[in-house]
């Protein structure tokens, strides 16, 4: 995995709470002509949802980037001189910020960052707009105004996706799932589309809009003939091209269920395509594409679109493949309820890959592991892909180096030297356990409705696959198997998870916050509560040194224990679906910040100069051509973030906005 060029620039930039970064795409090279061919295809139906996930996110977010990105273009190329250069470059961060979120609101928070520059400034450069006139709502005087509100209003669409559960979560989220309806409606209608006692449900709503006109409830499906369809067909030409060069059978037949799926909108064709998709173990490339993560909807039905083309990476596929060969030892020595067990654990496949290119809601921030499908049925009756994402791993590695964070919030030496020496392989053997064998492990009480922790259901489940890891990692197993040689290992990673859940996570959020996003509450959770538990017998300690405040393990083997009464619990509550229960552990460890510590961890951040958030650019794939035919596709590594993101508005661009 380390044969990557190491003169390689990792970090491109930095603005705000933002870096941008890229990765390298190790083995493609190496590739036959037709699976090159193939990765090609799969990535321009990867970039061809773009637009689509900015739509999602927000019913003006497509407005705002094409307008934005014209005056952008206006402005630099005709080099004007209208604005001051620190108001321009204010303006230009914001704009790289909306494309960073795909829309207007933070990527994580989902609060809507308030811009730099000034209306005066906004006023001036708007003029400088020469795009399409689109409309806007009655109450404005003009375009330019309309925007204004949006960008500068603090009222309007305040947030993307409300978890306050004591309104109308839709009212309180501008998401554009939804319009004109509320909670109760939504929930009701698709209550009664349910069938009882179905053991293979669709997944309602999952790829549609909502919304309410003149008193009917109207559902518009996302499909080559529905909302999105200009998109959508692009994706569609795409997959049919990649089906023609598809590496063996049951991946044709995967893509094809796919392009029928999106041609139909039907969630049945969907559930085929799935088992078509986890089915298909052989092949070398594969592919994320779809309507597929339901965390951007309040009421946890909606998916937002999302697509990564990758392939497997041989080398630590090997790590993998042991680990989930031995899926069924794991589940049996689990520290859980014997009645939540699975007795049989199915078709937990894993695998190591290196991502080609990253689209949808995958871009540019990206998930370092994937576990899918996710429909309960699915994965219980055939089992679920699980991959750790290597060349992106690396990439993070590479670009974090030098920032000195780990010495401001490590005191001690020795272990810092643990972290750099073990660090990586550490943190890539919990993906590995998180997502091979810790989302796929336990199961359901009998009657149990699966969607009874609401919306405390995604940090739980979070919680779940990662202490599971967590409980796994110390357990001499690790070691009978051959993943590593000595548990420092297991060390390094229990340092690093629990500064970061008890402190180091909080300098992703702003002071006077609580904790919102689901992997950061499951972290917090998971540190806080072994913290709290271990207190009488000093498993973790907190110390003040030259007021700063560290955190050191004084046992790890009772930490382990903890991990595992915790698991324990979690699975417990998921497997009788104990909404009470669930939500008092979140509420009680995982949302609130004690104030003083989080003002001194921003303290001590800032002064670092790091940015908190990493993204990262694509590279291209040239085919080159000789008369009609493909001979080759050439790999290119770009290098500026702007010039990709223009490009991207103008040739990836299927939506218009309203
Ligand atoms: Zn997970």
């Amino acid at each position: 995995m380390n044969t990557q060029n190491s003169n390689f620039k990792f970090l491109l930039e930095q603005f705000d709470d933002i870096k941008i970064m890229r990765y390298q795409v190790p083995g493609f090279e190496q590739m036959s002509l037709e699976q090159k061919k193939l990765i090609y295809f799969l990535t321009q139906a990867t970039l061809s949802g773009r637009d689509i996930t900015f739509d999602q996110h927000y019913k003006y977010n497509l407005l705002i980037r094409k307008v934005l990105e014209n005056i952008y273009t206006n402005y630099t190329e005709q080099k004007m001189n209208l604005v001051s250069e620190n108001e321009f470059t204010q303006f230009s961060n914001y704009l790289k910020k909306v494309w960073f979120s795909n829309g207007i609101h933070h990527h994580n928070s989902t609060d809507k960052f308030p811009p730099n520059f000034s209306k005066k400034t906004w006023r001036i450069l708007s003029e400088q707009y020469t795009g399409k006139s689109y409309r806007y709502p009655k109450n404005f005087d003009s375009l330019s105004l309309f925007i204004e509100d949006i960008i500068f209003n603090p009222q309007t669409a305040a947030k993307r996706v409300s978890q306050d559960s004591t309104g109308d979560l839709i009212k309180a989220s501008a998401v554009n799932f939804y319009e004109n309806i509320e909670q109760k409606e939504v929930e009701d209608y698709y209550h009664q589309q349910k069938k009882e006692n179905d053991p293979c449900p669709v997944s309602y709503g999952l790829n549609s809009k909502l919304s309410k006109q003149n008193g009917k409830i109207i559902e518009q499906t996302y499909s080559t003939k529905g909302l999105y369809a200009p998109a959508i067909k692009e994706i569609v030409f795409w997959l049919r091209k990649a089906s023609q060069v598809a590496e063996n059978n049951n991946q044709k037949k995967a893509i094809d269920l796919l392009i029928r799926y999106y041609e139909t909108g039907d969630l049945h064709i969907w559930d085929e395509y799935n088992i078509a998709w986890v089915n298909d173990l052989d092949s070398l490339i594969d592919f994320v594409n779809g309507f597929i993560e339901d965390y951007g909807d309040p009421l946890g039905m909606k998916a937002t679109w999302e697509s990564i083309t990758n392939f497997k990476d041989l080398e630590a596929t090997k790590r993998t493949s042991i680990i989930s060969e031995n899926a069924q030892w794991f589940e049996n020595h689990s520290p859980i309820d014997n009645r939540y067990r699975k007795p049989v654990v199915k078709g937990v496949s894993a695998k190591a890959i290196n991502v080609a290119m990253l689209g949808g809601d995958c871009f540019p921030t990206t998930p370092i592991g994937i576990n899918l499908p996710n429909a309960d049925w699915v994965r219980r009756d055939y089992g679920s892909k699980s991959v750790t994402i290597e060349n992106i791993t690396y990439a993070y590695d590479q670009a974090s180096k030098a920032s000195g964070f780990l010495e401001e919030f490590v005191l001690d030496k020795d272990e810092i030297s643990l972290t750099r020496k073990y660090g990586s392989i550490a943190s890539n053997l919990h993906t590995d356990l998180h997502e091979c064998l810790g989302h796929g492990s336990g199961q359901l009480a009998e009657g149990t409705n699966p969607e009874a922790l609401k919306n405390y259901a995604s940090p739980l489940e979070e919680a779940r696959a990662d202490l599971f890891a967590l409980y796994f990692l110390m357990d001499d197993k690790m070691q009978d198997l051959g993943l590593f040689e000595n548990k420092n290992v297991a060390k390094a990673e229990y340092n690093s998870y629990i500064r970061n859940g008890l402190m180091s996570q909080l300098v992703r959020v702003k002071l006077g916050n609580p904790i919102e996003q689901a992997h950061m509450r499951n972290r917090q959770l998971v540190a806080a509560w072994c913290f709290e538990k271990g207190k009488t017998e000093n498993v973790i300690e907190k110390f003040q040194k030259d007021g700063k405040t560290y955190v050191k393990i004084n046992n790890y083997d009772k930490l382990r224990l903890l991990f595992g009464k915790l698991l324990k619990e979690v699975q417990r509550i998921k497997s009788e679906g104990d909404y009470e229960t669930g939500k008092a552990l979140i509420e009680d460890y995982a949302v609130k910040v004690n104030y003083d510590l989080h003002k001194e961890v921003l303290e001590r951040f800032e002064k670092l100069n790091i940015a908190p958030y990493g993204g990262f650019i694509n590279p291209s794939y040239i085919p080159i051509y000789e008369g009609e035919t493909i001979v080759d596709v050439e790999l290119v590594y770009e290098e500026d973030y702007c010039l990709q993101m223009i490009k991207y508005g103008n040739k990836y661009s299927f939506l218009d906005a309203e």
